[in-house]
């Protein structure tokens, strides 16, 4: 029979876990009940009270890593703290989500179990056999694989699976010992841009892509940048929507054009940027050219602004294309949105 664990991590709060590890409990929870396996959860925290009581109703052993040394990111403490959790209860599979923090770990991690590791893994199929499936070649190939070996670390690609949220429960959390290794790193405190600063934002329901348009002579022969710079970050930041862009936009620093200052090549969707996940999508002023919509593979509902009503967007690729101008489409949108909030 399997043993299945669980690992989770909480949040920079230090008390609540991430979304992505809630994500990993409610896979487990559908894994064990599929494969009548015991399941256990394991959590990496200073004080795992709180966590623990989010995931009580869950049902599965609780175990925990407790002490300072475990609160912060850092390779030595997690890696030996999943270690440990692994062993206390001789895992064969460990679930976990594939946040930063435990992409930098697993695989050591693995390599001390002496088992296999996958990453990205986006499904774990649906009979009586675990078929881990995720993409490759920048998502041209879907795989589904299996494997003998044991222990097996699967890392979940966040958004994947709904967060779990049961009632919260009454725990009893068993305390694992974990010999605190030799650390060089001392962390001395975390330093983030301010909320706004940051536009790429993988939890937001939303996906605002802005295309080569906003900085293209408008029909009065002139250049928006400025303004359309203010309209773009006034939605993101009103909506909390993340930002995409087109190739072409982002190109334009190196080619001397008009440029939107807080873009950059990270914000490029597409088949040589990234193909981020959110359940909507709103691109504006951008053609919706193959090589960009490739890109969003996984937007669920599309609707798209554009002048041209023979654009990409208008052939089958997004479900509502609006032919109209996006500037003032935006205006009035971050109009409305600011007369909501007052
Ligand atoms: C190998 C390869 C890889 C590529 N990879 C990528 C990739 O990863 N991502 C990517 O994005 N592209 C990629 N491209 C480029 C892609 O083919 C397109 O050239 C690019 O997506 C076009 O960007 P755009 O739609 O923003 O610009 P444009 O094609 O210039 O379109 C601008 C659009 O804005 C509209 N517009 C202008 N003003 C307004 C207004 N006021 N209101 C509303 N609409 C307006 C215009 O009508 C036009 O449709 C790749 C190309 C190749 C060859």
């Amino acid at each position: 029979m399997e043993s299945i664990l669980v690992l989770t991590h909480v949040d920079e709060t230090g008390a609540a876990l991430t979304r992505a590890s809630r994500e990993a409990v409610t896979a487990g929870l559908a894994l064990a009940s599929r494969m009548a396996a015991s399941l256990a959860i394991g959590i990496g925290a200073v004080d795992a009270t709180n966590a623990a009581t989010a995931v009580g109703a869950s049902g599965a052993r609780l175990l925990a890593t407790s002490g300072e040394a475990f609160g912060q990111a850092r390779y030595a403490t997690d890696a030996a703290a999943c270690e440990a959790l692994c062993r206390a209860v001789n895992a064969t599979i460990v679930l976990a989500p594939g946040s930063s923090r435990f992409m930098r770990v697993a695989a050591g991690v693995v390599q001390r179990l002496g088992g296999v590791i996958d990453t990205h893994v986006l499904s774990l199929g649906s009979g009586k056999s675990i078929d881990a499936g995720r993409w490759f070649y920048r998502q041209r190939i879907e795989a589904v694989l299996s494997r003998d070996v044991r222990p097996w670390i699967l890392l979940l690609a966040p958004g994947t699976h709904a967060p779990f949220s049961g009632e919260c429960g009454s725990t009893e959390v068993e305390i694992v010992h974990v010999e605190e290794p030799v650390t060089r790193t001392t962390v001395t405190g975390v330093r983030t841009p301010p909320k706004d600063a940051q536009t790429i934002r993988p939890d937001a329901a939303m996906l605002f892509v802005a295309g080569a348009g906003w900085t293209k002579k408008q029909p009065d022969g002139q250049v928006h940048a400025g303004e359309a710079g203010e309209l773009i970050l006034g939605f993101i930041n009103a909506a909390g929507a993340s930002l995409g862009s087109s190739k072409s936009l982002v190109d334009q620093g190196s080619d001397g054009q008009p440029v939107l200052p807080f873009l950059t090549h990270m914000n490029q969707i597409g088949q040589t940027g990234a193909t981020p996940r959110h359940a909507k999508g709103l691109a504006t002023c951008c053609h919706g050219e193959e090589p960009h919509v490739v890109g969003w593979r996984f937007i669920g509902e599309r609707r798209a602004i554009s002048l041209d009503p023979n654009c990409g967007w208008a052939r089958g690729k997004a479900d509502v294309v609006y032919v109209a101008d996006a500037f003032k489409v935006m205006a009035r949108v971050n109009a409305d949105l600011a007369s909501r909030k007052a």
